[in-house]
C-alpha cells in the first residue's frame, strides 16, 4: 500500500506534489459525535448566522420539481439581475460555484509553470491552491508590519515589488481573510493603475456587503477603466448561501470570454440560480444581517479587552483573536466545550484563532468558553 501511495505521489504533477489541501472549519456534526453532545457551537467558516433570506429558501423549494433538467448553463437570468445591479455588461459576467470556482478558471485561463502570481503573506488560502495547480509559481509578499498601515495587511509597494514579465495574476483579498484588514480607495486605484497591462488583478472582495468604511472602494465600477481588473463577490457570506455554491466576478468582456472557455459547463446549480437571485432582491434580510454582525463584532472586541486580548480590527464578518501563546491547545479546550473556531497556523498566525461573528447567544458561548481555557 506504501509504495502504491508512494509511486502515485510521484506521478502527480510537481505543482499538486507541493500543495497542502484547504482545511475546512470541523463540521458540527462531526464534533458532536466525537463528544456525544447536540449544542455545540460553530463560528469557524464565516457563515451568516441568520442563515438564507426567507426568499431565497422559497425559490429554492419552487425549483425542486424542475432538477431533471439541466440548469441554464449560461445564468441568464442571474447575469441579467447582476447586470442591472451593477451597472455593467451581461457580457462581463462570469458565473461560478463559489467564487473560488472562478478564482480557479482564472489561474486555468492565464497562468502556466512559466508564469507567476502574487499575493499577500496571511492571504486567502484559495490563492496558492490555483496557482500552484496548474504548476505556476506563488510569490508571496510580506504583509504589513505596522510601520505604514494595518499589521498583517497587504503591503501594496511589496506586492508591487514582485511583479516582473513572468507575473500573470495578483490576488489581493479586500477585505482579506482571515485577518480582516482592508485597503482604501485611494491606495487600491493607484496600485491597479501602476500595473502593466499583462498583470490580471484580481479583488476578491467576498465579505463586500459587510464593510461600512467610507474609505472603502467598491472596484465593480472601475472594471470599464481597468481592462486587466477581474473583481469577485460571492453569495456564500452575507447572503447566507455557502452551501449552495454560488458567486461571480465582473471583468473586461473579453477577460470574461476566456474564463468562460475554461468553464464546465453546468458549474452554477439551479437551486443556486434561483435562490441568488432571490436573496439579491431582499434587502431587508441583508440589512438585518449587516445590523446582527455591528453587533456581534462589538460583543466580541469588548469581550477580548476584557479579557485582555489584542484581536486584528476586522470589517468582515470574522476577527482575529491574539490568544498570546500558542493557539492549537486553547482551540484543543475550546473543541471539548462544544465551541469551533478556526485555527489560523497554516496562514503564519499561529498565536492567532479566527472567530466568525455569530448570534449573540453563539457569541456568548464563545466568550464564556474562551474564558474558561484561558484560566
Ligand atoms: C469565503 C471567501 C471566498 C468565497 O468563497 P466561495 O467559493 O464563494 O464560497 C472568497 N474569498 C475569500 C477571501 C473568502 O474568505
Amino acid at each position: 500500500m506504501a509504495t502504491q501511495a508512494k509511486l502515485f505521489f510521484d506521478l502527480a504533477t510537481p505543482g499538486v506534489r507541493g500543495l497542502r489541501p484547504y482545511e475546512p472549519g470541523k463540521p458540527l456534526d462531526e464534533l458532536e459525535r466525537e463528544l456525544g453532545i447536540r449544542n455545540a457551537v460553530k463560528l469557524a467558516s464565516n457563515e451568516n448566522p441568520l442563515g438564507p433570506s426567507p426568499k431565497a429558501m422559497a425559490a429554492v423549494r419552487e425549483v425542486v420539481p424542475e432538477l431533471y433538467r439541466y440548469p441554464d448553463g449560461n445564468g441568464f437570468a442571474l447575469k441579467s439581475a447582476l447586470s442591472i445591479r451593477h451597472k455593467v455588461p451581461m457580457g462581463s459576467l462570469t458565473l461560478g460555484n463559489g467564487s473560488n470556482d472562478v478564482l480557479e478558471m482564472i489561474a486555468r485561463a492565464f497562468l502556466t509553470p512559466d508564469h507567476e502570481a502574487v499575493f499577500s503573506e496571511h492571504a486567502f488560502a484559495v490563492y496558492p491552491i490555483v496557482t500552484q495547480a496548474v504548476g505556476a509559481t506563488p510569490r508571496v509578499a510580506p504583509a504589513q508590519d505596522g510601520s505604514d498601515g494595518a499589521v498583517f495587511g497587504h503591503d501594496l509597494e511589496a506586492m508591487k515589488s514582485l511583479v516582473g514579465k513572468r507575473t500573470r495574476v495578483i490576488f489581493v483579498a479586500n477585505p482579506n481573510n482571515p485577518t480582516g484588514t482592508w485597503l482604501r480607495s485611494t491606495d487600491l486605484d493607484e496600485f491597479i493603475s501602476a500595473m502593466p497591462g499583462h498583470v490580471l488583478v484580481v479583488v476578491d472582495e467576498a465579505y463586500f456587503e459587510y464593510v461600512e468604511e467610507p474609505e472603502y472602494p467598491n472596484t465593480i465600477p472601475w472594471v470599464a477603466r481597468y481592462p486587466n481588473l477581474i473583481v469577485t463577490r460571492t453569495f456564500s457570506k452575507a447572503y447566507g448561501l455557502a452551501g449552495l455554491r454560488i458567486g461571480y466576478s465582473v471583468s473586461h468582456p473579453d477577460v470574461a470570454d476566456l474564463l468562460n472557455r475554461v468553464r464546465q459547463p453546468f458549474n452554477v446549480n439551479s437551486m443556486a440560480e434561483v435562490a441568488a437571485l432571490a436573496a439579491l432582491d431582499d434587502e431587508s434580510h441583508l440589512q438585518r444581517s449587516r445590523q446582527m454582525n455591528r453587533d456581534g463584532m462589538k460583543q466580541l472586541t469588548e469581550a477580548f479587552s476584557e479579557l485582555g486580548l489584542e484581536y486584528i480590527p476586522s470589517v468582515g464578518n470574522f476577527v482575529c483573536v491574539d490568544l498570546a501563546r500558542d493557539a492549537s491547545q486553547v482551540n484543543e479546550s475550546l473543541l471539548r466545550c462544544g465551541v469551533i473556531l478556526r485555527p489560523v497556523a497554516n496562514y503564519g498566525l499561529p498565536n492567532h484563532l479566527r472567530i466568525t461573528v455569530g448570534s449573540k447567544q453563539d457569541n456568548q458561548r464563545v466568550i464564556a468558553a474562551l474564558r474558561k481555557a484561558l484560566l
